[in-house]
């Protein structure tokens, strides 16, 4: 079982020496376990803050830990009710060749409905973080103007969409010129390039009526641009800041928090944020729904961006972070 482990805590970006490979043997699963080959990992930003001592929603992973990361895998053998060879599955199994799951955590999916890899994007936890932040927090009515950075990502593109889908209007920030040309094959209204000058005159320009909901995925200068075009009673649900992930300090000042605050009051803004496991028991079904009818009629498109062979994960891993993913980032392991 070939794996990737945690070496070092990154400081910045990761890089080749933060990671320690090594293979050992297979063993076999105890009575309710599975054991998985893994086809498929997922990357995903959060991972990012795994590395970190940081405490968190959830505990970061030791030094010596196999890389944690959602998995679409086969059942190759079986001691579990249920579960039999050949069965594919969602699961967390991180970046490894093998692993051994309690039968219990497991998603079966099924290859005749969904291609299998759409269970780790848009019809799994990014698409449902997309679908519960915009339509539990974002709210978006008829005639609002929805704004998402990170736009061509799983949860940003998903986001556009469905603001689309709810009668709203969709404004996506992505970096360089062919994520806005994707931008508007999903059919949002604007697209803007955060690389390229003058963002703040460009997004000033692009949302005349201002911004009702500004979905958060970056932070940063983009989010800068977006603070001055909220309309009052404006809602922000803060889902992520991956410009700052690799960040090693504070930015520069001045410091901008007490302007922040005053306009937080001035214009009765909601900033409010969230993990989406707080909605899964009151919302996935719905999501699972909804989001595959929409896949399956087109009004919600998607791209994966697939990365061959395990040994590839860590530098696909930091190109993601840094904007090199165009679409849902994916690790093909075998
Ligand atoms: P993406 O596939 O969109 O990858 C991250 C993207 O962030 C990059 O491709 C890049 O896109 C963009 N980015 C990186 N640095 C910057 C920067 N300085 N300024 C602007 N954009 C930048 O990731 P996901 O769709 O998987 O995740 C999107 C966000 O959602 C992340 O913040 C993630 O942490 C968050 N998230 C939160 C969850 C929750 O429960 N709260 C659950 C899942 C995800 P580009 O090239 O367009 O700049």
């Amino acid at each position: 079982n070939h794996r990737i482990r945690l070496g070092s805590r990154p400081h910045g970006e990761p890089t080749a020496d933060d990671y320690l490979h090594d293979a050992v043997e297979v063993s076999s699963p105890a009575a309710g376990q599975v054991l998985l080959r893994t086809h498929y990992i997922s990357l995903d930003p959060y991972v990012r803050g795994r590395m970190s001592s940081a405490k968190s929603y959830a505990a970061p992973m030791e030094v010596g830990d196999v890389i944690e990361g959602g998995t679409v895998s086969e059942v190759v053998e079986s001691a579990a009710d249920g579960f039999a060879p050949g069965d594919m599955v969602l699961s967390y199994g991180g970046w490894q060749e093998y692993s051994l799951e309690s039968a219990d955590g497991l998603r079966r999916l099924d290859p005749s409905v969904a291609p299998v890899t759409t269970a780790l994007g848009v019809l799994g936890m990014p698409g449902f973080t997309a679908y519960a932040g915009l339509l539990a927090i974002g709210r978006p009515q008829p005639g609002e103007t929805v704004a998402v950075a990170a736009a061509t990502g799983p949860v940003g593109s998903a986001v556009g969409q469905i603001a689309r889908i709810h009668g709203a209007k969709a404004v996506g920030i992505a970096g360089g010129e062919r994520k806005v040309g994707q931008l508007r094959e999903y059919g949002f209204d604007e697209a803007l390039d955060h690389r390229a000058p003058d963002l703040p005159g460009r997004l000033a320009q692009a949302t005349p009526d201002g911004i009702d909901v500004y979905f958060e995925n970056v932070g940063g200068a983009v989010w800068d641009a977006v603070l001055p075009q909220l309309n009052t009673y404006a809602r922000v649900p803060v889902c992520g800041l991956v410009s700052g992930y690799n960040s090693t300090s504070l930015p520069e000042g001045p410091d901008r928090s007490g302007q922040l605050m005053g306009t937080v009051l001035s214009k009765s803004l909601t900033l409010r944020g969230f993990i989406q496991l707080e909605f899964v028991s009151s919302m996935f079904e719905d999501f699972l729904r909804d989001m595959s009818g929409w896949v399956a009629s087109g009004q919600v498109q998607h791209t994966e961006d697939i990365t061959e062979g395990l040994d590839r994960a860590p530098e696909a891993f930091a190109g993601m972070l840094r904007g090199q993913n165009f679409g849902k980032a994916l690790v093909k392991v075998s």
